[in-house]
């Protein structure tokens, strides 16, 4: 059988890079097993959720070469979910509890004060209808919670091996508030159930919540699916990466003129056995990730590394992949081509092309200081168009013999006049781009 695996984010944010860690363990699970992938939107929280959010989830998925063989909304399930908490409630597995937040937290520093553990004390399954019947009177709503059977939950974890949780030491979660919305951990188990799903690979702080979901499996009598608890992205001191980390935000990155390959890379890649390193596609990284591998480290995320394995990747683009982007810079079809060979290797976002492409393009005013005679010695060397790769040696050959001077003394000079820059790339390959005219007009002095 073909395995099923879900993102299952909720709407209520941009997702950032650490989110973007399931959604490619899971989207790479499902290419490397041939198995489908859905994303689910976990909208039940309506107050935070929006559709805004929604759609930009998919955009940045899409981004990242994410296509998800179908997506869903929990809320548009809700009578689903109601039913699902009918069989419960028949099977004496969700009970009706009235606490209030304040009543609960006294209670628990009691426990903490008596050095009990501050489970909830079930106080609610021995209300009495009358009892029950006077706090509803009072105006109070149920919320309510699932009875957990007591002894060990355990799992076999594709991260993390043999995982056991002793049940006893869990409160009976609240699967429905006051106001009778439901809390994500049963529509998530209805939902995986009625999918199909057969892995279930998410955060590790959803550790907790897998003893709770097997047991509601189990209650609901449907098969229990594989679990695989990643590691969280870090930063480098160690701490989360909250969704208010704007510029780690996946369009944030991609407005930044990241490459998705790149980010992609770089969310998987840390804290796994595999080295960061660019990939050209979903299937190459697809090939390189195993959960088996994931380290059970936190995964320290250092964003600076991302410059340089962007730097990496683009390096080694072919001018096809970048064609519309070189483009919309301005750069002629025709001279693409040469272009991108000479200016890759100093790029690292394809973005920056757009400054060598004013180098080659002009105006530019060059920087000309002292060396007059040099320059004019310079263009006396220019030979008639048209110029290729080896034109740069014979004008520099040609200066050289006249002056005498050599290396930096040479070099410099020209490339300032030419580029009004002291760096860039190899200016065998530029002269030829910025053309006789241009190369004389600022081997002279003048903006061009
Ligand atoms: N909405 C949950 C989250 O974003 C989904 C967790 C899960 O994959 O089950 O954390």
């Amino acid at each position: 059988m073909a395995p099923v695996v879900r993102f299952a984010p909720s709407p209520t944010g941009f997702l950032h890079i650490g989110n973007a860690r399931p959604a490619l363990f899971n989207a790479l699970f499902a290419r490397r097993t041939g198995g489908q992938f859905w994303l689910r939107l976990d909208d039940t929280d309506t107050a935070r959720s929006t559709p805004e959010f929604a759609a930009a989830i998919e955009e940045d998925l899409r981004w990242l070469g994410i296509v998800p063989d179908g997506t869903f909304r929990q809320s548009e399930r809700l009578a689903v979910y109601d039913a699902a908490a009918e069989r419960l409630k028949a099977a004496g597995r969700l009970y009706p509890a009235y606490e209030t937040p304040d009543e609960l937290e006294r209670r628990r520093r009691r426990q903490l004060g008596r050095g009990l553990p501050p489970v909830y004390d079930r106080a609610a399954l021995k209300l009495t209808p009358e009892e029950k019947a006077a706090l509803e009177a009072e105006g109070r709503r149920p919320h309510w919670r699932f009875r957990l059977d007591p002894g060990t939950v355990t799992w076999d974890d594709l991260v993390r091996g043999p995982c056991h949780v002793e049940a006893d030491s869990l409160s009976d979660p609240v699967l429905i508030r006051e106001d009778g919305s439901y809390l994500y951990t049963l529509p998530s188990v209805v939902d995986d159930a009625e999918t199909g799903v057969t892995h279930v690979i998410r955060g590790e702080d959803h550790v907790t919540n897998t003893a709770v979901q097997i047991q509601i499996f189990s209650a609901l009598g449907a098969p229990v699916p594989v679990f695989a608890h990643h590691n969280l992205l870090t930063t480098a001191s160690g701490e989360g990466l909250s969704k208010r980390l704007g510029h780690l935000s996946l369009r944030g990155l991609r407005a930044a003129g990241y490459e998705p390959m790149a980010v992609a890379a770089l969310a998987v890649l840390t804290g796994s056995a595999e080295a960061v390193r660019p990939v050209s596609d979903l299937d190459e990284l697809a090939a390189l990730v195993d959960l088996a591998h994931v380290s059970r480290a936190p995964a320290k995320f250092d964003e600076h590394e991302l410059d340089g394995l962007n730097a990496r990747l683009v390096h080694g683009l072919p001018c096809a992949a970048v064609a519309d982007r070189l483009a919309a810079l301005g750069v002629p079809p025709d001279r693409a081509e040469a272009f991108w060979e000479v200016v890759r290797a100093n790029l690292t976002r394809v973005s920056d092309a757009a400054e060598w492409w004013r180098v080659v393009q002009g105006p530019l005013t060059p920087v000309t200081g002292e060396t007059p005679d040099l320059l004019a010695v310079a263009r006396q060397a220019l030979p008639p168009e048209p110029w290729d790769s080896g034109t740069w040696k014979q004008v520099t050959d040609g200066v050289r013999t006249a002056t005498g001077l050599k290396g930096k003394a040479l070099f410099l000079p020209l490339r300032l006049a030419l580029t009004g820059l002291d760096h860039g790339p190899d200016l065998a390959g530029l002269l030829p781009l910025i053309g006789r005219e241009r190369a004389l007009a600022r081997l002279s002095g003048e903006t061009a």
